[in-house]
């Protein structure tokens, strides 16, 4: 440790390597031991806010202190979410080649907002996303780029349709007096499109949400396009569409195909939100859900979700990339490459300017497994979530109220007799959450209250599911019986 007067004690690089070592043996244990402890955090509101002080302190303290302190105050206020039995959401993958390629990036700090600024990341960014297009099977002329989200990749993808809609005169021009451009999508889409609505300067009440029917619970093609008429009749303007593939809620998937042929007859924008499901694309025989998504004129889905990848990594692929540059692009002086014309500047791509180096866990995590390990992880997912879902239907007390798609699947709790189902199913979710050996969360099917189950988490087990199948069946059944 280095004494400097007045500053207290400075990590030296000989202290960031002890440490470092030190850091990598604790991740290993954690990683380990994460079974024992429980999913979710089971601290009260206030309680870790308490322990922290008030003030920020005038000296400097010893590492070890800093260490201890986020292993007795910050950890037990920490919901694992790289826990096996993490059932909640979806997923928000890990890895150790993820691990250790973030480890890495946060040594280089490097931004890589322009090729010249890092060129390894842009042309590693190109790559990775050359690699993963191909691993969900978008054709040859997709291009892409990393976001930090996909609620950032929908945002670009609205500022694009409302764009071309104005005539490019938008960002010019502002909004104030042209005409109402309208985004349509489905009741199952992400709440990040009507945020993104929001921002565009659209507005929610120009976001038209067409109700979703069938066992995909995918959008209404014939109410879709009656109210695109409808609104063209109206002299407002049809701007884009937003598919979802693999809603957040139970998993719904739009006839993308069909979709697209909408967009293309009223010359509309067309963005596939694929954010949770995209990632099982890597597997042929799922790739049914996504005809059509060839067709659209972007893409996203995160393999921060679903792909054994850290967040933040958003996969943004375009069939015309320079409608994006068009608008988003802004050249100051100051980001000029002198001499260099023929380049890639990412955050032209972005809507912040500044972008951390996203590619190499990528790069690490698909060399690592290879696409069939991760192949055979995302199989596993989707097998054991289907077999829960299939003893717990035969379970005479229990309701599938929607069948897995891919790994979701959402039940009910409903023994004979009983009155209020909402209540004794928003009292078994609390129960199961508070005990912690899993973790669930819920949400609203045609009113009705219900518990979502999603596997997907890098480092679960059969066992674990079974696990799940029994804190499950057997909450349910005290409850009732107290
Ligand atoms: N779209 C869908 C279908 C989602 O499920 C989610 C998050 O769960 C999002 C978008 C938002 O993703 P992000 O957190 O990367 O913005």
């Amino acid at each position: 440790m280095q004494e400097k007067p007045g500053e207290g004690p400075a990590l030296s690089t000989e202290d960031l390597a002890y440490w470092s070592a030190e850091l990598g043996r604790w991740a290993a244990d954690y990683v380990a031991t994460l079974r024992d402890r429980p999913v979710r955090a089971q601290t009260k509101p206030g309680e870790i806010l308490e322990r922290l002080e008030a003030a920020p302190p005038e000296a400097g303290s010893a590492f070890e202190t800093l260490f201890r302190d986020f292993q007795d105050i910050i950890l037990p206020g920490i919901t694992h979410w790289q826990h096996p039995r993490f059932f909640a959401y979806f997923a928000a993958n890990s890895s150790p080649p993820s691990v250790l390629a973030e480890f890495l990036t946060s040594v280089l700090a490097a931004q890589c907002m322009l090729w010249q600024t890092s060129p390894a990341a842009t042309e590693l960014e190109m790559r990775m996303m050359a690699w993963l297009r191909q691993m969900i099977g978008l054709p040859e002329d997709f291009r892409g780029v990393i976001q930090d989200s996909a609620s950032s990749a929908t945002l670009a993808a609205i500022l694009t349709a409302r764009e071309r809609a104005l005539d490019w005169k938008g960002n010019q021009q502002g909004l104030a007096g042209g005409p109402v451009c309208r985004i349509y999508t489905s009741v199952e889409a992400h709440s990040s499109i009507d945020k993104a609505c929001w921002i565009a300067g659209i507005g929610q009440n120009n976001l038209v949400k067409v109700e979703s029917s069938g066992p995909r619970r995918g959008l209404d093609v014939v109410a879709l396009e009656a109210a695109i008429l409808a609104d063209r009749k109206a002299g407002l303007l049809p701007a884009g569409i937003v598919a979802v593939l693999g809603g957040t809620s139970t998993g719904g998937c739009d006839d993308i195909a069909a979709i697209a042929g909408l967009a293309e007859r009223y010359g509309l924008y067309l963005h596939v939100d694929a954010a949770w499901a995209g990632s099982a694309m890597i597997c042929p025989e799922y790739r049914h859900l996504m005809a059509g998504a060839e067709r659209a004129d972007s893409f996203v889905f995160n393999p921060h979700k679903w792909l054994f990848t850290n967040f933040d990594c958003s996969a943004h692929f375009l069939r015309d990339p320079a409608s994006l540059v068009r608008t988003l692009a802004i050249r100051p002086t100051y980001l000029e490459t002198q001499g260099l014309d023929d380049i890639v500047n990412f955050s032209e791509w972005s809507i912040p300017l500044g972008r951390r180096f996203r590619a190499l866990k990528l790069w690490f995590v698909i060399r690592s497994y290879g696409v069939s390990g991760m192949q055979g992880l995302i199989r596993q997912h989707i097998g054991w979530a289907q077999s829960l879902a299939e003893r717990l239907g035969q379970e005479p007390d229990f309701e599938i109220v929607t069948p897995p798609v891919l790994s979701l699947f959402s039940f009910r709790y409903r023994p004979k007799g009983a009155g209020d189902l909402d209540g004794l199913n928003a009292r078994l979710l609390e129960q199961i959450n508070n005990e912690g050996r899993i973790y669930l969360t819920q949400t609203s099917v045609q009113g009705q209250f219900v518990i979502r189950f999603q596997v997907g988490q890098t480092d679960t087990q059969a066992a674990d599911v079974d696990l799940a199948y029994k804190v499950i069946t057997e909450t349910a059944r005290n409850l009732c019986s107290a």
